[in-house]
């Protein structure tokens, strides 16, 4: 999939850019679907801007890099941390927002189709962050749109912003990302999450550990996908088989809203939290991360342990969120 705008208009069209824009970077005018599109050299780049961004958030609050641009926020899936961070990002960049976070209260409630709401949304707004329950929304959209759209999770598929942020928390907690052993832990099978982050962290040389409930694995097609890459993937049989030797533990919250059967729900919910005792078993330079929201799998006493990275977590999704909207508007 080329995620280039200028190729990716449904009716040819070219995006034209106001007079003097700056057009350099690697991400600029591009569409954010899935993180197959990124190199090595824009991750470097992500990280690098991400990293500025932390420090001029840190000295001066906000600036005026995107003044004057607009960011539709259009969610048809419910969002505290992705919306809310990107609302921020824009705003700390100096620019404004259009909130459609409840697609209930908008045209969507009266049967409005995608493409429709994507078209009037890019009359008013530079770039668009769509999260949607069908995978591969973002890509429909895209094929509609003249602004760039950013995948914001697209059902059981890709959450490619939160995989970008989950592996500046690695490298932020940890130094460096190649050589670590990074064990997945709960709804491998829904969680867009795992998908995307598994995707991204094949591109070093690590060493994934999947541990889930039988029904909730690691799809057949990704394990395929990264095998065919030379990733060293491990379905193991429990998490203490593999505890010992994590650098990094993702726990992630079973998708009860994917489940076409509450009972299935129900069978596998509760079977893994995470508590001190496991803490104290785990190596003392291990970080524990979470997507969030978590709904048990990670127990509240575990959260002053200062190898739970979770809070930070959020934090570092701001500044990633606030670099991949300089970069795509081409101001980074
Ligand atoms: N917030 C993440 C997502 O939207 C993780 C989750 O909901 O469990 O995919």
């Amino acid at each position: 999939m080329n995620s280039t705008l200028a190729t990716n208009g449904r009716n040819g069209h070219t995006t034209h850019l106001p007079f003097g824009e700056k057009r350099d970077g690697p991400l600029f005018n591009q569409h954010i679907l899935s993180v197959k599109q990124f190199d090595q050299n824009d991750l470097d780049q992500i990280f690098v801007v991400a990293d500025e961004m932390r420090l001029m958030v840190q000295r001066v609050g906000s600036f005026d890099l995107l003044k004057g641009k607009v960011l539709a926020v259009l969610f048809y899936e419910p969002s505290t941390r992705t919306s809310s961070s990107f609302i921020a990002a824009i705003q700390r960049l100096g620019g404004s927002i259009i909130p459609i976070n409840e697609v209930k209260y908008s045209s969507v409630a009266k049967g409005e189709s995608l493409p429709d709401t994507i078209r009037t949304l890019e009359a008013y707004a530079d770039v668009i962050v769509l999260r949607h329950p069908e995978t591969g929304a973002a890509a429909l959209a895209a094929t509609y749109a003249h602004k760039p759209i950013i995948n914001a999770g697209d059902g059981v598929g890709e959450h490619p912003t939160q995989a970008l942020l989950d592996l500046f928390t690695i490298l932020e907690e940890r130094g460096k990302i190649a050589g670590s052993t990074v064990t997945m832990l709960g709804d491998l099978k829904y969680g867009r999450t795992v998908h995307s982050l598994a995707r991204l962290l094949a591109r070093y040389d690590v060493k994934l550990n999947y541990v889930s409930p039988e029904a909730l694995r690691m799809p057949a097609e990704l394990v395929d996908e990264l095998n065919a890459h030379g990733v060293k993937q491990h379905q193991a049989h429990s998490l203490d088989e593999v505890l010992g030797e994590t650098d990094v533990l993702y726990v992630t919250r079973v998708q009860k809203e994917r489940f076409a059967n509450l009972d299935d729900y129900e069978a596998v919910k509760g079977s893994y939290v995470i508590t001190p005792e496991i803490m104290a078993r785990a190596r003392a330079d291990m970080i524990l991360m979470h997507p969030l929201p978590r709904v048990g799998e990670i127990s509240q006493a575990v959260d002053d342990d200062p190898r739970a990275a979770y809070f930070r977590q959020v934090e570092y999704g701001m500044y990633v969120r606030m670099a991949l909207l300089a970069m795509v508007l081409g101001k980074a």
